[in-house]
């Protein structure tokens, strides 16, 4: 895990939101972070998921479904519609395999270990996760506020009233428009 890592991707503190942050700018220009079984590999390792080797192909699609199923899924959550059969059936499914367990090693770190398809079961983590998230009926699964991100987040705060994914990108960006709206200035 590396600091590149973090600023390639950007994590909230939901793996099942965060991986639908791998595709930004869904509503102006989509850019795809996931572009070969290696992004998704260091994706998986960055969000603390012990990957053996690199995903296939049939894999990074595996994940690039899951993560638009669950994007589709929480827009529907936040506009309080339900949501769409084809895309609980992939989330479901994704969530059902078995999920790895957790072993205690030698030196007293936490491993986690796969019974069976390691990728689906580390898929399933981040499926069950978004089920907990989408499922939480709490109104803090939002939109960020900002026009351009169309990021989705849940909102851990504790008085629960964040408008953006992550301040230190939209509310900053948010903050900065505002000022130069004070000043009267355009740029
Ligand atoms: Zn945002």
């Amino acid at each position: 895990m590396t600091a590149a890592h973090d600023a390639r991707f950007g994590f909230g503190s939901r793996p099942g939101l965060d991986l639908t942050w791998t595709l930004r700018f869904r509503s102006v220009q989509p850019r795809e972070l996931l572009n070969t079984g290696d992004d998704l590999r260091d994706w998986l390792l960055t969000a603390g998921l012990p990957v053996g080797g690199v995903p296939t192909d049939a894999e990074l699609e595996a994940a690039h479904s899951l993560r638009e199923a669950v994007y589709r899924a929480a827009r529907r959550v936040i506009d309080g519609r339900p949501i769409a059969r084809g895309d609980r059936k992939v989330i479901n499914e994704a969530a059902a395999e078995p999920v790895p367990a957790p072993q205690l090693s030698g030196d007293g770190e936490v491993v986690l270990v796969a019974d069976g398809d390691s990728f689906a079961s580390l898929l399933a983590m981040v499926a069950r996760d978004a089920i907990e998230v989408l499922g939480a009926g709490d109104g803090r699964l939002r939109l960020c506020t900002d026009e351009l991100c169309s990021l989705v987040f849940y909102d851990e705060s504790r008085p629960g009233q964040r408008r953006w994914c992550a301040t230190a990108r939209c509310g900053n960006r948010a903050n900065t428009k505002a000022y130069r709206a004070r000043k009267g200035t355009s740029q």
